[in-house]
C-alpha cells in the first residue's frame, strides 16, 4: 500500500519514476461496474501497462495525472467496514474513496480506539495529513489512521474523514 504522503510513482515493477498517467481499469469478474481501479504510469511504462490491461479488456481510459485522478474518487453507499486483527474499527455506508483509499466519517469509528499521534505528512494536492494510532485490546498500531482536517479545496470532500492502512482491512 502506498503511504498517503507520497507523490504517485509509476506502478511498473521496480520503477520509481513519477507517475504522469492514470490507467483506469475494472475487472468485471472481481469488480462491480462502478468500481474503478487505477494504475499509475510514467511516460516510459504507459504503453506496456496499458497494453497489459487492454489485452484483458480491463482498460477503461487513460487520464493525465496533472490533476488528482478523478477516477479514484467515488461516493460509496454500500456498507463498508474497517477491521484490525478481526476487531471492527469503523463501519459506515457513507464512504468517500480517493486514490483507492476509503475515507470514513469520523463518527463511524467504533469505541475508543484512536490515539493522537504527532506524525504528519504532506500531499501536494490534498494538503497536510495528521495521524492517529489504533489501540485495541492492549495492542497498538502506530499511525494506522490518517486524516486531513483542513485539506486543500481539491480534497474538500474528505475533510475530517479517516482512512486506514498498516494492516487494517477495509471491505
Ligand atoms: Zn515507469
Amino acid at each position: 500500500m502506498t503511504p498517503p504522503d507520497e507523490s504517485p510513482v509509476c506502478s511498473a515493477k521496480g520503477c520509481r519514476a513519477p507517475a504522469r498517467w492514470a490507467l483506469v481499469w475494472n475487472n468485471p469478474r472481481l469488480h462491480t461496474p462502478d468500481r474503478e481501479k487505477v494504475w499509475t504510469a510514467c511516460d516510459a511504462h504507459r504503453p506496456t501497462l496499458s497494453d497489459h490491461l487492454a489485452a484483458r479488456s480491463f482498460l477503461r481510459r487513460v487520464d493525465p495525472l496533472a490533476h488528482p485522478p478523478v477516477a479514484g474518487r467515488a461516493h460509496d453507499r454500500s456498507m463498508t467496514t474497517a477491521r484490525w486483527n478481526g476487531t471492527v474499527i469503523a463501519e459506515s455506508d457513507d464512504i468517500v474513496t480517493v486514490e483507492g483509499n476509503a475515507y470514513f466519517p469520523r463518527e463511524s469509528v467504533v469505541g475508543d480506539v484512536l490515539r493522537p499521534s504527532a506524525t504528519t505528512s504532506h500531499c501536494p494536492w490534498k494538503g497536510e495529513a495528521s495521524y492517529f494510532s489504533l489501540e485495541v485490546d492492549g495492542k497498538t498500531n502506530t499511525d494506522a489512521v490518517w486524516t486531513y482536517d483542513a485539506p486543500k479545496d481539491a480534497a474538500a470532500e474528505i475533510t475530517g474523514r479517516l482512512a486506514f492502512w498498516k494492516g487494517v482491512e477495509v471491505s
